[in-house]
């Protein structure tokens, strides 16, 4: 049986585009509706190895975080050349020892970074995001993932109480900051689109001394230029005070200069700091400047009744930035930027592009979304978070936030109560750093702050870890430093 669709002209059949299917047969390959035998053995093997040898393996607390290597011997250990074929068994084996040679994120005892833990929801959603692969910049090849960003994202702006707003899946927190700086600019000077920074007065921007560095990097990008990045003093706890934004804003007119932003986070990259959302948004009125917050690693203590307060005001700030692949354990990457501005995201980035966001489609446009993204193909994220809330629902999401605070309140008691644990040396750290990774048990972070020696940066974002994984963490220091 021969299938054919029409191009409707006529009714002509020489104007008809074929499937080319005849007799069950294309170019002698068999089409009967039986994939060939053994075809997806590969993935099939594959599919096993990641189940067994990564995700089981990875949720072992027997297992090994990492087993590391130094470059040169891991080049001896990977064959990386791709210049000639390879069968399957071979690529099967290669594979196995990519998981070998990983480091296993989802451990419990993975603590380096302020992501961790993966749970089958979000595997699985990454997963069939992979199988899908697709990109989500218009409905027309997005029509799923369109609405479930739309539903998603809302949900996330209810949590920050930004009723009418907009919002945007975007490829990392970092990025995510850099839309602030950007949408504010061109809300206070649209012809910036057009006419770049020599038609602007001399911009500048405020943000806690402790702020991430990706300020820094996104002021670089834009042409504001790094320097001019005002940091502003925090206190002791590394939160920043408000009084020093409002010294620094009349300084920085007194001279000339235009502050149009001020950034505070919610959750600092090293001590976790909260910063006062609503004292600085009191300023931010007073003064006429955008209000952002970064809560990249910290927006997640909104899902939970019991830690929202940390981010008290937040519905009076313009932005926010939340990935919730840190404190919400959803994989790498899902990293939302939000605003309460509704008509804003779309014109300071669009380009109207004729060839993809065509206006005379047949289906309703405003549903693509792609012309807010600085990006053109945009990577399908909301998937693995989706599947992972779907899951749990709300209340169970907000179990596991408060499991992480309970965990981070039971170490910092554990380590008052251990005896060696109030004062460390400085080299102290990286030393049992090495031995940790050289041994596998464990990873975490070290860095000094301020006055602050080397100390190690505890972090609670695996969403399955236990008082029993804080106390290991600490006898394991322990141990490791036991001679030092
Ligand atoms: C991690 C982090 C960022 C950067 O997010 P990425 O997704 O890593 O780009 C920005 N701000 C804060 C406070 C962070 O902790």
């Amino acid at each position: 049986m021969s299938t054919k669709i029409t191009n409707g002209m006529n009714g002509h059949t020489n104007g008809h585009l074929t499937n080319g299917y005849s007799n069950g047969h294309c170019n002698g390959v068999k089409i009967n509706g039986n994939v060939p035998e053994n075809d997806n053995q590969f993935l099939d093997e594959l599919y096993d190895m990641m189940i067994k040898e990564g995700f089981e393996k990875s949720r072992d607390r027997n297992t090994k975080v990492v087993e590391f290597k130094h470059p040169k011997e891991l080049k001896q250990l990977i064959d990386l050349e791709v210049n000639k074929p390879t069968d399957d068994d071979r690529l099967l084996n290669i594979c196995k020892d990519i998981i070998k040679y990983s480091v296993r994120t989802g451990h419990p005892r993975f603590f380096n970074q302020l992501f961790g833990g993966l749970d089958q929801y979000s595997l699985g959603g990454a997963w069939l995001t992979e199988t899908l692969n697709t990109s989500q910049y218009t409905y027309e090849v997005s029509p799923v993932f369109t609405l479930m960003e739309k539903a998603i994202l809302t949900k996330m702006m209810g949590y920050a109480g930004f009723k009418d707003g907009d919002a945007i899946f975007c490829p990392g927190g970092s990025i995510a900051n850099m839309y602030a700086l950007n949408v504010a600019r061109y809300k206070f000077f649209p012809d910036v689109k057009r006419l770049g920074m020599q038609a602007l007065p001399k911009l500048c921007i405020l943000t806690s001394e402790k702020c991430h560095y990706s300020i820094k990097k996104a002021a670089s990008v834009l042409g504001i230029g790094m320097d001019n990045v005002i940091p502003v003093k925090a206190d002791e706890f590394g939160k920043l005070i408000p009084a020093e934004v409002e010294a620094n804003i009349l300084r920085l007119q007194s001279e000339g200069r235009r502050p149009y932003l001020v950034n505070v986070t919610a959750g600092t990259t090293v001590l976790g700091a909260y910063d006062p959302i609503e004292p600085i948004a009191d300023i931010c009125q007073k003064y006429g400047l955008w209000l952002h917050v970064d809560g990249a690693w910290g927006g997640g203590a909104l899902i939970s009744r019991k830690t929202r307060h940390l981010l008290k005001g937040i519905e009076r700030a313009d932005s926010l930035t939340w990935n919730p692949h840190k404190m919400m354990g959803a994989p790498l990457q899902a990293a939302a930027f939000m605003t309460k501005h509704k008509d804003l995201l779309a014109p300071c980035h669009s380009a109207n592009a004729s060839y993809l966001f065509q206006q005379d489609k047949f289906y309703d446009v405003s549903y693509d979304t792609g012309d807010k993204s600085i990006q053109c193909g945009r990577k399908v994220d909301v998937l693995k978070l989706w599947m992972m809330w779907k899951s749990r629902g709300d209340l169970g999401f907000e179990k596991d936030i408060d499991n992480l605070f309970d965990c981070a309140r039971y170490l910092a008691q554990k380590v008052r109560d251990t005896d060696g644990f109030r004062l460390v040396l400085e080299n102290v750290a990286p030393k049992i750093k090495e031995r940790m990774t050289m041994n596998g048990s464990m990873l975490v972070g070290y860095q000094p702050d301020g006055d602050r020696v080397n100390f190690f940066r505890m972090i609670i974002s695996n969403l399955e870890i236990t008082h029993e994984d804080m106390d290991f963490v600490v006898n394991e220091i322990d141990r490791l430093g036991r001679d030092l």
